[in-house]
């Protein structure tokens, strides 16, 4: 859903709204523990809210914003221009849109990362599974080998018909490594669709196993394909590429995180900023 700059300059007109707006969303069943009152009142001068009896919530702690000096708007705006990227938002981009230091730019996109982190359940369906290998940090020992120029850094993913998508970057692709994540994802019983790779051929124990075979350029046999997986990941390779060039080992898991975030709200009612900001509660 289109959400326009027009909109978020409406809707956060200053720093005080922002502040309204976190106190309203963390506290909004809140009971004051002392006299069990619900009506707070913005403390003059502090970030920060009382209730009659002088027991006061400061909205900020255990956020993202805790602690940061750069004022709440210029995180909302940062927050919009996430949700407004089609590929990522690039260190050296925020430090232009909000007029602050690299180093401010670059901790508050991590921050801003931070809220778009993974929590899939566990769930019974149909799943699509898949490895995938994303461009290191070039090494000048290693471009001079023209066979492998980037040292690889494996993502497993797996896709939910009609649900979700999980992606996690993993050390190796053994099978008791990939196996971790896919015996806490998925419900026993489930349908599950692999390529052929050995890694995946204990599956049939737990799951209705179907296998694709990619190297007869067998894609697609009925509803049996991982074509919903392999289109997740050139976005997210393409994001990558047309944003950061090159991911070190250490940063990958949070690209990963956002392009996950951003793939699952694609037909979201709500606009992303907005589910954006609800991350803020947890
Ligand atoms: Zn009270």
């Amino acid at each position: 859903m289109k959400y326009s700059i027009i909109d978020f300059e409406r809707e956060f007109p200053d720093d005080d709204v922002c502040l309204d707006y976190i106190f309203n969303v963390r506290y909004r069943d809140y009971v004051c523990p002392l006299c069990a009152k619900k009506t707070f009142y913005r403390v003059k001068g502090r970030k920060s809210y009382a209730c009659s009896c002088g027991h006061q919530v400061n909205p900020l702690s255990k956020t993202i914003f805790k602690n940061s000096t750069t004022s709440l708007r210029l995180w909302f705006f940062a927050m919009y221009l996430f949700s407004q990227s089609r590929h990522g938002v690039p260190a050296a981009e925020l430090q232009r849109q909000l007029g602050v230091t690299y180093k401010t730019a670059w901790r508050i996109g991590h921050k801003i990362r931070d809220l778009m982190k993974q929590n899939m359940e566990k769930s019974e369906g149909v799943f699509e599974l898949d490895e995938t290998y994303v461009g290191g940090k070039q090494r000048r020992y290693i471009s001079r080998n023209k066979k492998n120029p980037k040292k690889k850094i494996p993502v497993f993913g797996i896709l939910k018909r009609e649900g979700d998508v999980f992606a996690v970057v993993v050390p190796n692709t053994q099978r008791y490594t990939l196996g971790a994540y896919i015996w806490k994802i998925i419900a026993r019983g489930s349908e599950v669709c692999t390529d052929e790779a050995g890694v995946y051929n204990n599956l049939d124990q737990r799951y209705v196993h179907h296998t694709v075979n990619h190297s007869n350029r067998e894609y697609v046999r009925g509803s049996v394909t991982t074509n919903r997986l392999e289109g997740f990941w050139s976005f997210l390779k393409n994001a990558i590429r047309s944003t950061h060039r090159v991911v070190s080992k250490k940063y990958l898991q949070a690209y990963v995180d956002e392009r996950v975030f951003f793939y699952n709200a694609r037909n979201s009612d709500v606009p992303i900023f907005h589910l954006i900001l609800q991350r803020l509660t947890r």
